[in-house]
């Protein structure tokens, strides 16, 4: 089935819509002129029946002689008195007012004078009702109203007034023919500005589309979709797939770094192995070649599988995997026991102190959490002065527990601060010492595994805290 595009439907809905309520309002405008012009019409029809009662009605209170049908038939149509006649000549319009006919009957029914167009008229009982009647003849409606005379000489005669009432659809259009040209008028150029407006509107949401159709053919993740200015829901809607972009495009980044990184820390340590192994296998000389050889291999080896270990880890965290349950654990104790620990392995004299409740539990997974503080223990020792302090406490706040490491070391510039969390980022400060700038993304991964939170604080050649904030 053929699609229709958006706009098309928008606008054939929007049109539909006018159209329905353009015709009622011509039905409603139709029926209330209706209403009203008969209000009117009746009004008219008592006054000029009333005042010829009274004797008003005649050439100054004269009665004109009674005029025979015969006689108007060919000044005056037969069904006449709607607005397609002519009036009628100078004699009868004492008796033909505002479009009302007047025929006085004498009280057998027969004629006394005034204007006899309709003959079927003269067959209608007189009414005593104190309104107009309405009468049809052929199709067409009339008004009629009648009133006796009670003036002694006339008593028993009656006066009857009767006219033609316009106000039929029909009749409504053929006065207002207009409507019939300019509504159909409106309602086109409604459907064309419509369907010019709705196009504009829509203009963001097909910008959306052509710019993700393009970046998909072209895998050019820099291409943006061009935002106006307006500040509407569309812009707002622009704007968020733009920042959307920015992220793909900052991670997929991020991604290809990341495995570049990862096969030239791994690069390395095969060159090495392979190197040594060829030494050891050409032109060792001695047993002590041979260990040397062999240590370095060993030292690549390891070196290889902590990076691969931490790999694997990272992977793990991300795929949220089983393999890292959080259950009830008691950490005051495990922290206790990291610090000891470092303090034996602690070099150029730096002291470790460790402040931490006597007990402190939290739902967290054991394994992550000793990895998290064995990598911010290694950087304040590795990183810290000689003879300085590494500073561990654990605290609860509310119903966080907050880690915190401190050291007096050299500290991090400002602009590497945002850095230090990227995977295989390492100050060139660092470079020297061993390391594979996996530690910190690390922590801050494990930290967001357990719904917390992992900031720093710090300033150069005065030292570092790093804070860590998990869920208890
Ligand atoms: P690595 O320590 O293996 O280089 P990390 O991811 O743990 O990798 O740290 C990344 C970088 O952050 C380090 O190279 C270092 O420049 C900086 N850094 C981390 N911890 C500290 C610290 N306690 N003091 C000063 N610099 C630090």
């Amino acid at each position: 089935m053929k699609r229709r595009s958006l706009k098309w439907r928008l606008t054939r809905w929007f049109t539909l819509f006018l159209t329905l309520i353009s015709l009622v309002i011509l039905f409603t405008a139709a029926a209330a002129y209706r209403v009203s012009d008969l209000r009117s019409t009746s009004h008219d029809l008592m006054e000029v029946v009333h005042n010829h009662a009274r004797g008003m009605g005649g050439p100054k209170g004269q009665k004109s002689p009674p005029i025979d049908r015969n006689d108007t038939q060919s000044a005056l149509p037969q069904h006449g008195l709607d607005d397609s006649q002519s009036a009628p000549p100078q004699q009868d319009r004492d008796y033909f007012q505002d479009e009302i006919q007047v025929m006085v009957y004498h009280a057998d029914g027969t004629h006394a004078y005034g204007l006899f167009l309709l003959e079927a008229f003269d067959e209608v009982p007189f009414c005593e009702a104190d309104r107009p009647q309405e009468y049809s003849i052929d199709g067409k409606t009339y008004l009629y109203y009648d009133e006796a005379l009670k003036n002694a000489s006339e008593d028993g005669m009656w006066v009857r007034g009767v006219t033609y009432v316009r106000s039929s659809g029909l009749d409504l259009l053929r006065s207002h023919w207009y409507v019939l040209i300019v509504l159909p008028l409106l309602i086109a150029l409604a459907f064309a500005g419509g369907y010019w407006l709705t196009g504009r509107f829509l203009r963001p949401i097909q910008d959306i589309s052509r710019t993700a159709e393009e970046i998909r053919r072209s895998g050019d993740l820099t291409k943006r979709i061009p935002v106006s200015d307006a500040g509407d829901e569309l812009s707002e809607l622009g704007k968020t797939f733009n920042a959307m972009f920015d992220r793909v495009e900052e991670n997929f980044a991020a991604e290809q770094r990341f495995t570049s990184n990862a096969s030239h820390e791994l690069r390395t340590p095969v060159a090495v192995i392979m190197a040594q192994c060829e030494y050891a296998l050409e032109s060792a000389q001695s047993r002590e070649d041979l260990e040397e050889a062999l240590l370095s291999v060993q030292k690549q080896g390891y070196r290889m599988s902590h990076l691969i270990e931490t790999l694997l880890v990272f992977t793990r965290i991300e795929q949220s995997t089983e393999k890292y349950p959080l259950t009830e654990t008691e950490l005051a104790e495990l922290t206790r026991s990291v610090c000891e620990d470092f303090q034996l392995i602690a070099d150029r004299g730096i002291t470790v102190t460790c402040q931490c409740p006597e007990t402190l539990t939290a739902r967290v997974n054991r394994e992550l959490f000793l990895l998290l503080l064995n990598n911010l223990m290694t950087n304040a020792i590795r990183y810290g002065k000689e003879n300085g302090t590494a500073a561990v406490t654990l605290t609860r706040e509310g119903s966080e527990v907050v880690l915190t490491v401190t050291d007096d070391g050299v500290g991090i510039s400002e602009e590497e601060l945002p850095k230090i969390w990227e995977r295989f980022y390492r100050s060139d400060r660092s470079r020297s010492t061993r390391g594979l700038g996996l530690g910190l993304p690390l922590v801050k991964q494990i930290a967001a595994y357990h719904g917390g939170s992992v900031r720093v604080e710090s300033r150069e050649h005065q030292g570092s805290t790093f804070i860590v904030r998990l869920p208890g």
